[in-house]
């Protein structure tokens, strides 16, 4: 079958997790089997397989594992953004919302270099606000956020065009309305 149902049929639902009303979309099956974890990821890089790009910036804990594959398959590096106090050096904090109050992620202000080129990616995008926070605060160390890409979207939540609007070209591969 085509590639997109493939993938999309490898990722499980959770009904009512992590509370009652919401639909979980659970990657770890499509990580778990070979050939859709590899498709993934070819798919994520394949607009930019042969462009120059210094490193991907995966967002904790998910945006790590297919980060990870990502910027093994481009030969840059990798960066991870995290939950505040998990790193060890001097680092750059945003604040964020959540559904319910704010969240703060970091990364390490050496990280990156002014001008670098690099790509953000995450699993899932839903309301956008935890990559529009990436993205942020990727610029506000002089990345040049080149583009940012998630293997499943859910469109009806807007992410996609709130990152679109803080011109971030976005790849996304499944969607769940
Ligand atoms: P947003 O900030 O509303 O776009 O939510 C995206 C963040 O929440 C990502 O880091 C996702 O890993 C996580 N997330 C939200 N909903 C789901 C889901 O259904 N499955 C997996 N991760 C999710």
């Amino acid at each position: 079958g085509s590639v997109v149902i493939d993938l999309k049929n490898a990722i499980r639902t959770i009904p009512d997790y992590p509370k009652p009303g919401v639909q979980f979309r659970d990657i770890t099956t499509l990580l778990g089997d070979a050939r859709t974890f590899r498709r993934a990821v070819d798919e994520l890089v394949q607009p930019w397989a042969g462009l120059k790009i210094d490193k991907i910036a995966g967002i904790e804990a998910r945006g790590f594992i297919i980060g990870g594959a990502v910027a093994h398959q481009l030969s840059t590096g990798f960066i991870p953004i995290r939950k505040k106090g998990k790193l060890p050096h001097q680092t750059v904090r945003v604040t964020y919302s959540l559904e319910y109050g704010l969240d703060e992620m970091e990364m390490h202000s050496d990280a990156v270099l002014a001008g670098e080129r690099v790509i953000l990616v995450d699993d899932l995008i839903a309301t956008g606000g935890t990559a529009t926070a990436a993205v942020k605060l990727l610029r506000s160390i002089g990345a040049e956020v080149l583009a940012a890409c998630f293997i499943v979207d859910l469109p009806a939540l807007g992410g996609v065009q709130r990152l679109r609007d803080m011109g971030v070209p976005v790849r996304t591969l499944v969607g769940f309305e």
